[in-house]
């Protein structure tokens, strides 16, 4: 097949991630409004006068062309619709923990309009509001998007309803909570604990939205508690660790 005759995409786009290839070259990875996620190479995009080299970063909104390749895509064209607003480290950081969370969570080419917005609302709401708390909402979001929605109502060992009020275990194998009674006969795999507080946050977050957030007093705790649980569930569902996350702790926010 010539090239001309490969599939020639055109989309709107987030950027995830961007790195240097080869000598010339980036690679990049995006979230598109109608292909979920791509990822191509934009060939000379380091030389210094490549215009797609300048848009290409992360966080940027881009509308590019995408030419199907025998191995790896390539970027034919991107446009700029939005550049990412200066964003201090801290934003940087958790945009960052968004991004790679996308990209690891998401399969190529499956299209997830209603995930690109909510991308998008994530990255332009951890701006305005607390970060830590948009990209906590975002992440729970996308798990239940990405059908990794942990089961947060009954025990996933005995299958009892589990009561907001009782207290409970979290296990990031079994993606679900571990009921006291079960916790003390469970052979587990690392419980986490996820009382009543945490759970509570929980709910919050998943339905948070970032315009108008229902009142709520988050409690440092249960914050704690709760992103602890998440990122070891998702580092069991993907089996990578997060650079996003050693990044973030570094600066030690
Ligand atoms: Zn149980």
């Amino acid at each position: 097949m010539s090239e001309s005759q490969r599939e020639l995409l055109a989309d709107d786009a987030l950027v995830l991630h961007v790195k240097n290839w080869q000598t010339a070259d980036k690679y990049a990875v995006c979230f598109t409004k109608e292909h979920g996620k791509l990822r191509f190479i934009a060939y000379g995009a380091r030389y210094e006068k490549n215009i797609h080299g300048r848009l290409l970063q992360p966080f940027a909104n881009l509308h590019i062309e995408v030419q199907q390749g025998q191995k790896i895509d390539k970027l034919r064209s991107c446009e700029l619709l939005q550049m990412p607003k200066s964003m201090d480290m801290q934003q940087m950081a958790y945009a960052a923990v968004a991004s790679e969370l996308t990209a690891v969570l998401t399969e190529d080419r499956v299209p997830q309009p209603e995930l690109y917005e909510m991308l998008g609302a994530a990255l332009a709401a951890l701006m305005q509001r607390n970060p830590r708390l948009v990209v906590l909402s975002y992440a729970i979001k996308l798990l239940a998007a990405t059908g990794f929605a942990p089961q947060l109502t009954h025990c996933v060992h005995c299958g009892e309803a589990v009561t907001a009020q009782e207290n409970a275990w979290f296990s990031p194998l079994q993606g679900g909570l571990i009921c006291s009674s079960c916790r003390s006969t469970y052979n587990g795999d690392g419980l986490e604990p996820c009382g009543a507080e945490t759970r509570e946050l929980w709910q919050w977050l998943a339905q948070l939205d970032y315009e108008q957030p229902t009142p709520f007093k988050v409690r440092g705790g249960a914050l704690m508690e709760l992103e602890k649980i998440l990122f070891k569930f998702i580092f069991f569902q993907t089996d990578k660790p997060l650079n996003s996350l050693n990044f973030l702790s570094q600066l030690q926010l």
